[in-house]
């Protein structure tokens, strides 16, 4: 059996790392040209029933624990005006919980723990296709190309090999747009200071001002705000942003007058929630590829969950495994998928201050 993986973010490194465990190679294929040939991004909370299960099961959980930030799970909600609304604290030191790591760190432990010639940089898929004895041909955007006999998409939000399974289409949930704010602990200790070790959300009526403190001590800030009518490059300059923000507190729009440079702006997108499809032989999709999902804090989760589920289908009943595998993932997925785009839309209500403060107190 002959498996390729398209695709290695989060679950497509997971998925090459279980199924070692298991004996099994899988040829994995990944467009970047290296594994430092972008910035992989913020912190994620990794959570122990999804995350955290699946680096157990590639036996990487001492090396997550060296790295996490148990710390990075404080978070505060504050209004308009910079009233906090809510200031959750975990336990100190406590793994309990969901405790964050950097994405960059993350995958580098993942890589780690698979031989060096386990990914085969710069390899974009172009198309895949089914080939006529069975099993799929891939093309690559450099003109090559290469065979397997199963096929697993890994390969993320606008996957190569989904159209293969599906044509449901994505659709616009937000417009994000983000920005730096290097060596805040020296340069702006008064915003560090708002943000704390972990996550600041910044709450107003269809708008999220968020800021999350990085490992190297600098402030990544993100603007959430509803898909709209205008084109997501018409937020490209501060002055544009803060345009949103008027009448907010000087000192939480700080947050972007003090980033080192102009925002990088980006539309979100989802797939429909209860998104699935017939089965196919062969092949399958883990992760964004098959349930792209507002990010409230599940994508990277459930990816790593969907590559420890399928490695273990795979390790027990070879090629029939994907079947039993899609079954569960897609019974699984529809209520996440349904919560995150309830936050999602919580978030960027008007009434979004009040409907937070209610979703983060305990019930008595
Ligand atoms: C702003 C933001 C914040 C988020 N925060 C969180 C969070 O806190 N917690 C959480 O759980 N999730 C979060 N998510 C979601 C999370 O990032 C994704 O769900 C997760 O990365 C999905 O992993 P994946 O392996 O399926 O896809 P990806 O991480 O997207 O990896 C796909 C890989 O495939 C490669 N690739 C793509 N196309 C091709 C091709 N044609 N050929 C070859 N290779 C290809 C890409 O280069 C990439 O390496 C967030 C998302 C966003 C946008």
């Amino acid at each position: 059996m002959h498996i390729a993986i398209a695709g290695g973010g989060l679950g497509g490194l997971t998925l090459a790392r279980i199924l070692r465990r298991h004996d099994i190679e899988a040829a994995l294929y990944e467009r970047d040209a290296s594994r430092v040939a972008r910035s992989q991004g913020g912190l994620l909370d990794l959570h122990p029933e999804s995350g955290q299960r699946a680096l157990a099961e590639a036996g990487l959980t001492g090396e997550f624990r060296a790295e996490a930030r148990p710390e990075g799970e404080e978070h505060r909600i504050v209004d308009p005006s910079g009233s906090i609304l809510v200031h959750h604290r975990p336990d100190p030191g406590s793994f309990d919980g969901r405790p964050e790591i950097d994405r960059g760190v993350l995958r580098d432990l993942l890589l780690d723990a698979l031989p060096d010639d386990a990914v085969t940089w710069g390899h974009r898929i172009a198309a895949a296709a089914p080939r006529p004895g069975g099993g799929f041909w891939l093309a690559f955007s450099d003109g090559t190309g290469a065979d397997c006999d199963v096929l697993v998409g890994a390969d993320g939000a606008r996957s190569a090999v989904r159209p293969l399974l599906t044509d449901a289409p994505l659709a616009t949930v937000a417009v994000l747009a983000e920005l730096t704010i290097g060596d805040a602990d020296h340069r702006h200790p008064e915003l560090a200071a708002l943000v704390g070790p972990g996550n600041l959300w910044c709450v107003g009526a269809s708008r999220i001002l968020a800021a999350q403190r990085q490992r190297d001590g600098s402030l990544r800030v993100g603007v959430t705000l509803p898909p709209g009518s205008r084109q997501p490059r018409s937020y490209g300059s501060k002055r544009a942003l803060l345009e949103q923000f008027d009448g907010w507190s000087p000192g939480l729009t700080a947050l972007i007058e003090e980033a080192d440079g102009p925002p990088v702006v980006r539309r979100i997108e989802a797939l429909p929630t209860g998104t699935r499809w017939p089965h196919r032989p062969g092949l399958t999709l883990i992760g964004d590829a098959a349930h792209l999902m507002p990010p409230v804090g599940e994508g990277a989760n459930q990816a790593m969950l969907d590559a420890a589920e399928l490695a273990t289908a795979l390790a027990a009943d070879g090629v029939h495994g994907i079947r039993a595998y899609e079954e569960a993932m897609f019974a699984r997925i529809h209520p996440v998928a349904e919560m995150s785009a309830r936050v999602q839309a919580m978030m960027l209500a008007p009434t979004a201050a009040t409907d937070i403060v209610r979703f983060f107190t305990p019930a008595t």
